[in-house]
């Protein structure tokens, strides 16, 4: 099948590599040339515009940072709704407000695009391996129709409702995800102060009922250090910021969402914007003044 694919990043890359390898003919887009070289010397067909991107293809994929970037890269001057005819259907795999995905759709249904929302969790390796789990909101038929392609980039596709329904999942996901990695880094800290080794508590916890798929990625990262990203807390700052958003819009509070977007907020003032999540632990380094790596 022919596939615009739009968005080329760390998890664009490899998500439209998985594609390749299934067979699909792509046509791919991203603002970084370099990123679109590397796509097409993997075989992929290079384009100069969304529009480009679009036009031809039954189907489009797009996996960019935030709203902002969807919106230009959909609605904008020379984007998908340029290129893209009548029927064609739009896949939004990035993780945004689920109002933006709303607003989106109907500027798409307004063309005759049909659009479904449907960001992933499970970062870089699950993109490189194909087993990302992928949460989806719009039409139910059209989900069906483009689920077996879905299913080449990831091991689940469950649908959640109508449109914005899958980025709300996300920011559950996200909320989820990130209080957890707070509360590893709070725990550890806590049993470096009082002398016990991280490792071993790491060990001694991680089958009990502390254990998560959290804990098992991100420990070991503060045990050692290392917080090469994975997932950058500057993209996590903007999904907690988009669940604050939208559950100021409807009446939820979100108290500790709040508490660890400052906590991440504290770690981009001083620099660490770019490093992964699991960096919540030199928050704490900062207040109690002992890191949890040696
Ligand atoms: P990234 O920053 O690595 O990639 C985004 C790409 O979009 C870049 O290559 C950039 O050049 C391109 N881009 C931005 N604006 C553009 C425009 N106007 N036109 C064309 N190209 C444009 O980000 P990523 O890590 O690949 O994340 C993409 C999405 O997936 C985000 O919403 C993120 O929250 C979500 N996500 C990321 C991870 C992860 O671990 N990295 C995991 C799950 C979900």
């Amino acid at each position: 099948m022919k596939i615009g694919f739009i968005g080329l990043g760390i998890m664009g890359k490899p998500m439209a590599k998985n594609l390749l390898k299934a067979g699909h003919e792509l046509f791919v887009y991203d603002m970084n040339k370099e990123n679109v070289k590397n796509l097409a010397e993997a075989g992929a067909k290079e384009t100069f515009s969304s529009a480009e991107a679009a036009s031809g293809c039954p189907l489009v994929i797009t996996m960019l940072p935030n709203s902002p970037h969807v919106k230009a890269v959909v609605c904008g001057e020379n984007g998908v709704l340029d290129g893209a005819k009548p029927g064609t259907v739009l896949v939004d795999m990035s993780s945004i407000a689920p109002l933006a995905s709303q607003e989106i759709e109907k500027t798409c249904a307004a063309k005759e695009v049909k659009m479904i929302d449907a960001p992933v969790s499970g970062g870089e390796p699950k993109a490189i391996d194909g087993s990302l789990a992928i949460m989806a909101g719009g039409d139910k038929s059209v989900f069906e129709a483009v689920k077996p392609v879905l299913l080449q980039m990831g091991s689940t596709a469950v649908y959640c409702g109508t449109i914005g329904a899958g980025n709300s999942t996300k920011l559950a996901n996200q909320i989820i995800v990130g209080l957890n990695i707070a509360a590893v880094a709070e725990a550890f800290t806590l049993v470096k102060k009082t002398g016990v080794d991280p490792q071993l508590v790491f060990e001694a916890i991680r089958a009990g009922l502390a254990g998560s798929t959290v804990l098992n990625a991100k420990a070991p990262m503060m045990i050692e250090g290392n917080f090469k990203p994975g997932f950058r807390i500057d993209l996590h700052i903007k999904d907690l910021a988009n669940a604050l958003d939208t559950g100021h819009g409807v009446g939820a509070p979100l108290p500790l969402t709040a508490m660890v977007r400052e906590m991440m907020e504290t770690l981009r003032a001083d620099g660490f914007g770019q490093d992964d999540h699991s960096a919540l632990a030199k928050y704490y380094a900062k207040v109690s003044g002992v890191s949890i790596a040696p």
